[in-house]
Order: structure tokens, then C-alpha cells, then sequence
């Protein structure tokens, strides 16, 4: 439930509600506004509690949160928010661009890649060090050797980079290279790491899973926010459906539906999304049409050798075109 506050309340009387609530085993989430409090209360909400609190000194109304997720949801918090990573503001109007291979296959490749994307427009950069692959047999990833590249490359860039983290175990390896933190969709609800990454101070990039309703993945981000970590940015890449024509399903309407149920901000893979180069770009200016907050997109130099993913990655070429597109889409939008 959320507790609303009257205007100009004393920070005792806040005290003293934010203790009455720890005594009766609430999670207590203030939001300071200049005017206002906002108490956030997470636990078994009853009607007489409800009853209990309202008759507390300071308190205007108590407002019972409907939907499961609580943390992440609209009714808890109006007003959308914004994730920094490094100078770059995810939400809030902006369209971020997140580009690069689907795995970090070698040093001068991927810092050649790198230039490449920035140079057409990329506001991050994106290079898997630990690949979730279906086959044990397909190429692994590059793993530390693989960091220490997206670390250069964020040197020479100036870009910050998003990798993927698979394991609890490599949380504080991954974090000392990466600037975001992208969990996959095979690992939307691994729990256990979801609970760990809402430990740490960095931006996670949360995809959803492949048969995971809207629910379901906002439920994933509520583990990690009520974890501590409120830097969560959405990422739709497909959902699994009976079309064999593309290698998921796209679905856009999770774009308004994330921004009408919760506060964070969304972006669109249309690659993983379509797993068709030339569905990429038609896809990511239906997604900027549906008003998504970036796109994150696979680039190689040379599609047909890429290690992974490469039917749905675009060329550098393509990709600066495709950029170029957004871009105008995004203006004339405004
Ligand atoms: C990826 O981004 O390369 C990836 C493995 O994505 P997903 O988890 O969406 O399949
Ligand atoms: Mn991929």
C-alpha cells in the first residue's frame, strides 16, 4: 500500500509511521517529494492495518496498490523514471541506441565494430563476454578476455557498454568492466540472480523471456528493485510463438503496456526480436513509433562469418541507414 502523507509533514511523524510499519514486518520505500512524503509499504496489507494507519497523525490517505508488482508499478511511483548510464539519460524522450556484435569474437574486431557504430550514432555498445547458447558446443564467449575488450573499446569510444551476466557467481567481474548489466531472457527468472543484481549499484538491462507474459517480466524487475537496485530499463527481444517466419515474435504492444503499468524505461531488440537482418529496421521504427526509450541492435562487419547470431545482425552500413531513419522518425514524432 502506498501512504500518502499531508503536506509539510514533521519528519517525526514520518519516523513514526515508517517505524509502526517495520514493526508489523513492512518493506518501507520513502519517496521524498519537495512538498510531500510518499511512504511505499510492502507486506500483508489488511484491511484493518489499512484502518490503523489512516488514523495515524500525518497521514492524508492510504492508497492499497492493486497490482502484484508493487516497487515498479505506476501506482507507486507516477511520474516515469530515468536511468544514468555514464552522461546518458535512458528515458525521459530520449532514444538510446545500444549497438554491436552479438558476441565480443576478438579485439581489433570488435574495436573496429566499435569506431563503426559509434561513428553512425551508437550511444552504447554491445558485445556478449558469456553467451547463453543452446548447444554447449557453440562458441562459449570470449568471458574475461572478452571484457577487457569491451573495456577498451569503452575507452576509445567513450561509449558506455552493456554485456550479458549469466551467473551470480560472475556478478563482481562483470560489474568491475561493464557499465550495464543485461540479463538475458533465458535468465529472466533465475531468482536467485535477480535478488544479487538488486545488490549492486549499476543499470540492469532486464530482457524478457521468450514465453514470459507482461506480468511475469515486470515481476522479474520488482525482485531486483525490492532488492535494492532501482536502475532497471525494460528490454522487449520476442516472445516464443507458432510463426516459424521469424525466430520470435515482437511484441510492441509490451512497449505502452510497460509504460502505462510501471515507471521504467523500455527498449526494443527487433534482431533477437525478428532474428531476420532485414526485418531489423522496419521493426525498430515500429518500435520508436511505439515509443520505446532505445533499441539495442546487432552489427558485424561480415554477417555470414559472426560466431553467433549473424542472420540477424546488420552490416555497419546498414546499420548507419537504419539510424538515420530513427532518427528522422524520432523527430518528426516530436
Ligand atoms: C543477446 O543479446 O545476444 C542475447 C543472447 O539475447 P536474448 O537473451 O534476448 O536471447
Ligand atoms: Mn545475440
Amino acid at each position: 500500500m502506498i501512504i500518502v502523507m499531508e503536506r509539510n509533514t514533521s519528519p517525526d511523524a514520518i519516523a513514526m509511521i515508517t517505524g509502526k510499519l517495520e514493526d508489523k514486518g513492512f518493506q518501507v520505500h520513502l519517496s521524498q517529494g519537495v512538498e510531500r512524503t510518499i511512504i511505499g509499504a510492502i507486506g500483508e496489507r489488511t484491511q484493518a492495518t489499512m484502518e490503523m494507519f489512516e488514523t495515524m497523525p500525518g497521514v492524508e490517505k492510504i492508497v492499497p496498490i492493486l497490482q502484484p508488482f508493487k516497487l515498479a508499478s505506476r501506482e507507486f511511483k507516477q511520474q516515469p523514471s530515468t536511468v544514468m548510464v555514464g552522461n546518458n539519460m535512458v528515458g525521459s524522450g530520449s532514444l538510446q541506441v545500444i549497438a554491436g556484435p552479438c558476441a565480443v569474437e576478438g579485439r581489433e574486431l570488435f574495436l573496429e565494430v566499435a569506431r563503426m557504430v559509434k561513428e553512425a550514432g551508437a550511444t552504447m555498445l554491445r558485445g556478449g563476454a558469456f553467451k547463453p547458447r543452446t548447444s554447449p558446443y557453440s562458441f562459449q564467449g570470449l568471458e574475461e578476455e572478452g571484457l577487457e575488450i569491451l573495456a577498451e573499446a569503452r575507452e576509445v569510444t567513450e561509449l558506455p557498454v552493456v554485456t550479458e551476466i549469466m551467473d551470480p557467481r560472475m556478478i563482481a567481474l562483470v560489474a568491475r568492466y561493464a557499465d550495464v548489466l543485461q540479463v538475458g531472457a533465458r535468465n529472466m527468472q533465475n531468482f536467485f540472480l535477480l535478488r544479487e543484481l538488486g545488490k549492486i549499484d549499476k543499470p540492469i538491462l532486464l530482457k524478457r523471456g521468450p514465453s514470459a507474459t507482461i506480468e511475469e517480466w515486470i515481476m522479474a524487475a520488482e525482485y531486483i528493485i525490492s532488492s535494492g537496485n532501482p536502475r532497471v530499463i525494460m528490454c522487449e527481444r520476442g516472445i516464443r510463438t507458432f510463426e516459424k517466419y521469424t525466430r520470435n515474435t515482437l511484441d510492441l504492444s509490451a512497449v505502452p503496456l510497460i509504460k502505462q503499468l510501471t515507471h521504467l524505461p523500455v527498449i526494443v531488440d527487433p534482431s533477437h526480436g525478428t532474428g531476420k537482418w532485414k526485418l531489423v529496421e522496419p521493426m525498430a521504427l515500429a518500435a520508436v513509433g511505439a515509443g520505446c526509450d532505445g533499441l539495442m541492435v546487432e552489427v558485424h562487419q561480415n554477417p555470414s562469418e559472426a560466431l553467433s547470431d549473424g542472420p540477424q545482425s546488420l552490416t555497419p552500413e546498414n546499420f548507419n541507414s537504419m539510424v538515420k531513419r530513427i532518427n528522422n522518425l524520432k523527430a518528426a514524432l516530436q
